[in-house]
């Protein structure tokens, strides 16, 4: 069943959580910011629903009655479950990081947590779900064929390091908003720990990528003072 009535396109998101306060704090909260969202109070539920309508994320509590959360995740992902996994848990060891990633988690957020940082992970999760299938990126005069990894700008081929690239994209696939250093550190360094001073290195590669990208009138990158930076076009 789809729901034929809606506008069709809002991201869909299964949240598997059995506390039912937490649930609905959820559906509330990611319905307000657009999202569809599915309740599962149970992990045989989750696992029914996981296997039988698309999602773009599945956003899974690891306690759960009856079987664990990341035994339903790793039972979904060898049935080729390919959606993204957020999982929700109360425990902060390496061990446990280690078994969540192991049972084919994506993202991984300890209780309590600000709901601005799951909004942050589930907009990145939900982009790369959707983003994978994109496999031409443009701002203005500019290109990029995600397969093949190349740049053009004006039909002249722009030539990246492999670290200049990813940020790039994922700075163009972010065009029209602003993207943090935060999430950059996190998305594209994959640095978990928040505290890692990475803003040097970022900022030295941005300075790299206007080097070679807004070399003419029509600058794409912009920044934000004391935020980030966003792609935008025609100015
Ligand atoms: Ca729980």
């Amino acid at each position: 069943m789809t729901g034929a009535a809606s506008l069709g396109n809002e991201p869909r998101i299964l949240v598997v959580e059995d506390e039912f306060n937490v649930a609905g704090a959820l559906r509330e909260g990611l319905e307000a910011e657009g999202y569809r969202v599915c309740l599962a109070h149970t992990g045989e539920d989750g696992f029914f629903q996981a296997s039988n309508q698309p999602f773009e994320l599945m956003i899974l509590d690891r306690m759960l009655p009856g079987r664990d959360g990341l035994e339903i995740l790793a039972a979904l992902r060898r049935a080729g479950f390919l959606t993204p996994v957020l999982v929700l848990t109360a425990r902060d060891g390496v061990e446990d990081r280690v078994a969540g990633l192991d049972a084919g988690a994506d993202d991984y957020l300890v209780k309590p947590f600000a709901f601005a940082e799951l909004l942050a992970r589930v907009r990145a999760l939900v982009r790369r779900s959707r983003g994978d299938q994109l496999l031409r990126l443009t701002a203005g005069d500019l290109v990029i064929e995600v397969a093949g990894r190349t740049v053009t700008r004006g039909g002249e081929p722009v030539d990246l390091t492999t670290r200049e690239y990813e940020l790039f994209e994922y700075l163009v696939r972010h065009k029209g908003t602003l993207v943090s250093r935060e999430m950059l550190a996190r998305d594209v360094w994959g640095e978990t720990e928040r505290c890692t001073p990475l803003d040097n290195v970022i900022d030295v590669h941005i300075a790299r990528l206007r080097k070679k990208i807004d070399t003419g009138e029509t600058r794409l990158i912009h920044t934000v003072r004391g935020v980030g930076f966003i792609v935008r076009e025609g100015e």
